[in-house]
């Protein structure tokens, strides 16, 4: 063989244009290692899920008459590191090239990168992953020179360039680009939450090799009846049960929260295309033809075409703008360790014995769930934002740095200082109330603010803008806050910062 091409567990593209010849002086290689599997604790069902995508994918490949070595976690051979990995297959092989599609994490890119620029005897290559709209280092570009770096902004831009749902004299489709004031409905359980469409695996014995290998996980993995796709056909068929099914209320419901409704009428698609089974353009022009053909309305469209042309690239692109260093910013300092409900779902608070359990049992949580509970919760009560980033690299499904990292330290936990999110996506319980369903079967009141069946996040809310008054007083969009906090009596202040205290000397029992 004269090549030895790498295939990452994120890179399961069958379309990439590397596969289009079959050439048998290449070796494809996938390879499950122990750095991949502990550089964070994960979710059992993330590291189920895509070794056996890998797997699968291999026997794609080779049935297209490609030539595969896997190199499975418990071979003899592997040595659990990339790079030493493919200097030994280089070496088996006798190749005279190596070459990999670049990685989305900084981490892995800095380590093949580093590892090319050593005197190892083989050229190394990278090419393109093929799957992204957007170049790694478009954003930087794109906003040179601006302070804040408005996803709208860059959203707009790429509904033009990609030519989605616009009209033909170039005007957004409806007359505005964004639809989102239409998309904040709560669920009352009408219409019903379509059947799941995924797939149901079984991958006990897979599950078994890890469990003797000694791969450490949360969560459960229930490893006989695990439902990530593990192949595009799979991917394509829950794509299509979307279409059909959750894409017509997708935006009446975007925010709802439900304990009846787990998944809602979010796509679960997050998984299929953050390891390349799908391209987020088929996914984005699925949805428009069900637009234009009538059968999904404006408003659901737009919003679901929002979430993957516009927030999924851009949060890629900040990534890109700001590694390394973006996952060490803490602009509020915070610095609480995340109490030990994280990783049992036990806590009285109803909506995050519900969101979090939800996340253990199915890695999977959405959006509303992810930023309006969990992550509001973490942001009031001044939780670790580096630990809560590692909470949420390794519980989710579809979590891979790029997007995860942005995501969490960025929009969710204001981090960053407000690159990301104008201001802190923090609430009350009327929000959680108003939005959700288990307020009325929980422990605490969300009408209370202090006492003890007060509802945590009344005196945290208070307490968060108390604390933050000199870095959030000035920011425009928080002046309603400020009025009414200024408006509240200096002893009922006082009463709800006082009650915040309690509440976080207890954390771990709330
Ligand atoms: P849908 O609601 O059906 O949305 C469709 C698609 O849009 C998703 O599959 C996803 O590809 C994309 N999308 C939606 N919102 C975002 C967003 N904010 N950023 C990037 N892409 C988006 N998404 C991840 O893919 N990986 C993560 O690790 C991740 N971590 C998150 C952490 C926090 C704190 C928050 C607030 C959000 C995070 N998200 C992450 C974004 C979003 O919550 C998930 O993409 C979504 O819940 C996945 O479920 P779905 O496929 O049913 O999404």
């Amino acid at each position: 063989a004269h090549t030895l091409r790498l295939v990452l567990g994120d890179q399961l593209d069958p379309l990439h244009p590397w596969f289009e010849a079959v050439d048998a002086g290449v070796v494809y290689t996938l390879m499950e290692v122990r750095q991949e599997t502990d550089y964070v604790l994960h979710h059992a069902q993330k590291i189920l899920a895509i070794f056996a995508a890998m797997r699968d994918f291999a026997r794609h490949l080779r049935e297209g008459g490609h030539r595969v070595r896997y190199v499975a976690l418990d071979d003899s051979s592997n040595r659990h590191d990339i790079p030493a990995n493919l200097v030994a297959l280089a070496a088996h092989y006798g190749v005279r090239h190596i070459e990999w599609q670049n990685p989305d994490e900084w981490r892995l890119d800095q380590q093949l990168q580093n590892w090319a620029a050593q005197d190892h005897g083989y050229p190394a290559k990278a090419v393109d992953s093929a799957h992204f709209l957007t170049g790694r280092h478009d954003m930087a570009a794109i906003f040179k020179g601006r302070k804040q770096w408005l996803m709208e902004h860059f959203y707009r831009q790429q509904r033009r360039r990609l030519g989605l749902l616009m009209t033909p004299d170039g005007q957004p489709e409806g007359g505005q680009w964004n639809f989102d004031a239409d998309n904040r409905k709560p669920w009352r359980g009408t219409p019903p939450e379509p059947p799941d469409a995924r797939p149901v695996h079984d991958h006990s014995a897979l599950w078994a090799v890890l469990q003797r290998s000694g791969v450490a996980s949360m969560g459960e993995a229930q490893a006989d009846q695990v439902r990530w796709p593990v192949n595009r056909a799979e991917a394509l068929a829950l794509l299509d049960a979307f279409i059909t099914h959750a894409l017509p209320h997708f935006g009446d419901f975007e925010d709802a929260i439900s304990e009846r409704a787990p998944r809602l009428f979010h796509s679960l698609l997050s998984f299929a295309l953050n390891v390349k089974m799908l391209r987020p353009l088929e996914v984005v022009q699925r949805a428009e033809a069900a637009y234009r053909a009538g059968a999904a309305p404006l408003a659901a469209v737009e919003g679901f075409i929002r979430q993957i042309i516009g927030w999924r690239e851009y949060v890629r692109g900040i990534y890109w703008a700001h590694m390394p260093g973006y996952d060490t910013r803490n602009a509020l300092q915070h610095e609480r360790p995340l109490p030990a409900w994280f990783w049992s779902g036990d806590t009285k608070m109803r909506c995050l014995q519900q969101a979090i359990g939800q996340s253990l049992r199915t890695a999977h949580a959405h959006h509303i769930q992810r930023l309006m509970v969990i992550g509001n919760f973490a942001l009031l009560a001044g939780l670790d934002p580096q630990a809560l980033h590692r909470w949420y690299l390794g519980v989710y499904i579809d979590a891979f740095e790029w997007v995860e990292l942005p995501n969490t330290l960025g929009m969710s936990q204001w981090a960053d200082g407000g690159l990301i999110a104008t201001k802190p996506y923090v609430s009350s319980a009327a929000y959680l109330q108003r939005m959700g369903d288990s307020c009325s079967s929980c422990a605490y009141r969300a009408k209370e603010k202090t006492g003890p069946s007060a509802c945590p996040f009344n005196a945290l809310y208070w307490d968060f803008f108390a604390r933050h008054e000199g870095r959030l007083r000035g920011n425009p969009r928080l002046a309603l806050v400020y009025r009414q906090l200024d408006r509240l009596p200096g002893a009922d202040v006082q009463a709800l910062r006082e009650q915040a205290q309690t509440h976080l000397n207890r954390l771990e029992t709330l």
